[in-house]
């Protein structure tokens, strides 16, 4: 609850003006707030400048709950063809901290048909310990199925802190089972750490459309869950010398059992390679104009062996399909080379593409946004760089069939 400190209010309105929930209003030089329209954001806490405002976490007479029953980082693991998504990687190298820092081992679960001998890589990259669920009728994604599973052993074990991938497979599951074990979720975090004090869970993501990041903590409820998309966090090496131990889970068949038939399995064909594996991405922006100006961006590409992205504005337009769109409510991308054509750089986009290693923007606006992003801004129109850019790397590189 937020409380305002009458002795300290000088009613200056810095508060009621950063409130976009209008729960803060001036009366008689004092803030006053309405805890039915006050969402607890803490904005006005961190603008008032006499340190009037503050925001009680316990309300009166709440007894403090006793989590001590819970404890260990979990992953889950998604398995992807013959290995794991580069994802699972990624926060087990997150996890590896924050398990440190909490002193509790790290679990990683992992379901499917054959996993068992994949386990030991789990180990290699931070686990201490695999729970495998090894069966048949795992060897297609289920929601239903997979959630049931991990809200089990979950209820189980009782891990303080479940991370999963933000991608398609973790996006269905994983909410269900968060809501299974009624507990908070926090989606597509681009931040993780252990409060200075105590063992909540700080869970940064973007919010309002990207204009402010949010720390959120899941403070009455065990376990605490988070998701994090691709490409934000850094995996471990490999060190195969890493001793774990493997626990096999034999699902029952209530487990087991799902409502779902699947008919067939389709992968999607591309002729480069996928976006979010790419190690260099050419994004089309509106900035092309029409249509018929993509093949540029796609003759770039072919040249550089690079994955194709779009901003919303040209997805929407229908010059490619979404799947091509990067950004909030795209893919995340962080190649090591990103080349920008024709985009304006809206924050919406920003967030998805600002981990790139190195960034070239290409706009004829020299005040565009993305160029203060940008490791090298070439200020120009598409038509005329992208075809010079195109000449010289195809000569380069000795291609002919562009
Ligand atoms: C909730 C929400 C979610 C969103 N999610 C996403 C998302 O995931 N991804 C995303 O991309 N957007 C997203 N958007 C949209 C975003 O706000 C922008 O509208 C969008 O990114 C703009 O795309 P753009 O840069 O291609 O187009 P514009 O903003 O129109 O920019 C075009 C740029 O091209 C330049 N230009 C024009 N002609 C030329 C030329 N001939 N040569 C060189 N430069 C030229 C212009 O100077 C301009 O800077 C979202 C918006 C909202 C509200």
């Amino acid at each position: 609850m937020l409380k305002v400190d009458i002795e300290k209010c000088t009613g200056c309105g810095e508060c009621e003006e950063v409130c976009s929930f209008g729960a803060i209003t001036v009366l008689d030089d004092k803030a006053k707030v309405d805890p039915e329209l006050c969402s607890l954001c803490g904005t006005c806490v961190d603008t008032c400048p006499e340190e009037a405002l503050e925001m009680e976490s316990e309300g009166p007479g709440k007894e403090k709950q006793d989590f001590s029953a819970w404890s260990g980082v979990w992953v889950v693991a998604e398995v992807r063809g013959n290995g794991f998504a580069p994802v699972t990687f990624e926060l087990l190298g997150k996890a590896r901290q924050l398990a440190d820092r909490l002193s509790v081992p790290v679990t990683a679960v992992v379901l499917g048909s054959a996993v068992k001998e994949m386990a030991p890589d789990l180990v290699a990259r931070g686990a201490d310990r695999v729970i495998v669920v090894d069966h048949p009728g795992l060897s297609n994604f289920v929601d239903e199925a997979y959630s049931k599973i991990v809200s089990h052993l979950a209820r189980k074990e009782r891990p303080e802190i479940i991370l999963a991938g933000a991608t398609a497979m973790g996006r269905a599951f994983i909410p269900q089972v968060a809501t299974m074990l009624e507990t908070g979720l926090t989606a597509d975090c681009t931040g993780l750490k252990i409060e200075e004090e105590g063992r909540n869970l700080l869970q940064t993501r973007p919010a309002f459309g990207g204009n402010l990041m949010a720390t959120i903590i899941c403070d009455e409820h065990r376990p605490q869950m988070a998701t994090v998309r691709p490409h934000v966090l850094k995996a471990l090496e490999p060190d195969e010398s890493r001793q774990g131990e493997i626990v096999e889970f034999e699902p029952s068949a209530e487990l087991l059992e799902h409502r779902v038939k699947v008919v067939e399995s389709v992968t999607e064909e591309s002729d480069g390679p996928g976006l979010t594996d790419a190690e260099i991405v050419v994004t089309a922006g509106r900035g092309l104009e029409q249509k018929e100006n993509l093949h540029l961006v796609e003759r770039l590409a072919h040249c550089l062996d690079a994955g194709i992205g779009a901003t919303r504005a040209v997805t929407e337009a229908g010059w490619i399909s979404a799947n091509h769109q990067i950004g909030q409510t795209g893919v995340t991308v962080s190649p090591r080379l990103y080349i920008a054509c024709g985009v304006s750089g809206a924050i919406q986009h920003l967030v998805g593409m600002q981990g790139s290693d190195i960034i070239v923007a290409i706009n004829k606006d020299k005040d565009a946004p993305i160029f203060d992003v940008a490791t090298y801004a070439i200020v120009g129109d598409v038509r005329e760089v992208l075809p010079a850019l195109i000449r010289k790397v195809s000569e380069e590189r000795g291609i002919k069939d562009v």
